[in-house]
């Protein structure tokens, strides 16, 4: 899958779909009323496809996210679809928590929205705080490991379509000759793989060390409740510090003192084989024997908050 995308500074097995209802709107504007919030789209006249189209695509990337995180994550948010780019869905930007605005090609047709990920990854930076620039991998990178984990929850990947993008993908986001560690390597591959890679080895290790009680969804939901959303600018200490709270861990702190200063030394072969991630010519397989397949499985289908940890 090409990644390409705007830098910004910035239980399938039980599945808690929000209350999402389309509601009288002023001229010009559709509303889309999820749980407690508010979205105001403003679809411009001439876009490739029908409005209830547009609006269909919105809702399903807001259920995903809002399914992951156990509410939207702002009451209110305004979205600008305007026709743009030479791709179906293009330069997709979030400003803060209030604005995303994304461009749809002139050919776009309803398949390519309904496999579309650009508008759930830019629905997740509204849940996470601002950081220093050179940090962008962390914002960018916790964006691009909740879309697939998130969509995947809410029935719109299939567990082999999720995890196939990660064995493809992260190789992307190994460190190369020279690297100097996240936090001083600026090239996309490391900002956007890299960080994809740092979120998804948090959640593992989180998983591990807290017996699958505890995971990355309790340190977002923890940092955004702490008033971490998009408009907040924060310091990375203080990211560290609230997400590590939450699952009782020092996962966060740790993993950055390991990958963030330095360039670090990651196993991907061995993570998939402890996890139970079999691939093979483009086709994932699982192995529920693996030591650590149960937190494959709780990443895959996740959990309500409170309820018992996922299984095997
Ligand atoms: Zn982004």
């Amino acid at each position: 899958m090409t990644r390409c995308r705007a830098i910004i500074p910035a239980l399938a097995l039980c599945l808690m779909v929000p209350t999402v209802a389309r509601a009288g709107a002023p001229a010009g504007e559709e509303i889309l009323l999820v749980g407690a919030a508010t979205l105001h789209l403003h679809l411009a006249a001439n876009l490739p496809l029908p409005h209830p189209v547009v609006v269909e695509w919105v809702r399903r990337a807001a259920v995903a996210v809002t399914n992951y995180l156990g509410r939207y994550p702002v009451k209110e948010l305004s979205l600008t679809i305007e026709p743009g780019g030479h791709r179906a869905v293009n330069h997709g930007v979030t400003h803060g928590a209030r604005d995303i605005e994304v461009r749809l090609g002139s050919r776009t047709e309803a398949a390519d929205l309904k496999s579309d990920w650009v508008m759930t990854h830019e629905m997740f930076h509204l849940a996470f705080p601002t950081l220093d620039d050179r940090y962008l991998w962390m914002m960018e990178g916790l964006s691009d490991y909740l879309e697939p984990v998130a969509r995947g929850r809410a029935g719109q990947l299939t567990p082999e379509e999720v995890w196939r993008e990660f064995v493809e993908g992260l190789p992307q986001g190994l460190p190369e000759e020279g690297d100097r560690g996240l936090d001083h390597t600026f090239t996309r591959e490391r900002i956007y793989w890299g960080g994809n890679l740092y979120w998804l080895l948090a959640d593992v290790r989180i998983r591990e060390k807290t017996d699958n009680r505890r995971s990355v969804d309790d340190a977002i939901r923890a940092i955004l409740d702490a008033g971490g959303n998009g408009d907040a600018v924060w310091s990375l200490e203080r990211v560290l510090e609230v997400g590590d709270k939450a699952t009782h861990t020092t996962v966060l702190k740790d993993l950055h003192d390991e990958l963030g200063p330095r360039a670090g030394a990651v196993d991907l072969d061995a993570l998939w084989k402890r996890l139970g991630v079999k691939y093979n010519n483009g086709a994932v397989t699982f192995d529920d024997t693996a030591p650590s397949a149960v937190i494959r499985m709780a990443i895959t289908y996740g959990r309500p908050p409170g309820l018992p940890t996922v299984q095997p």
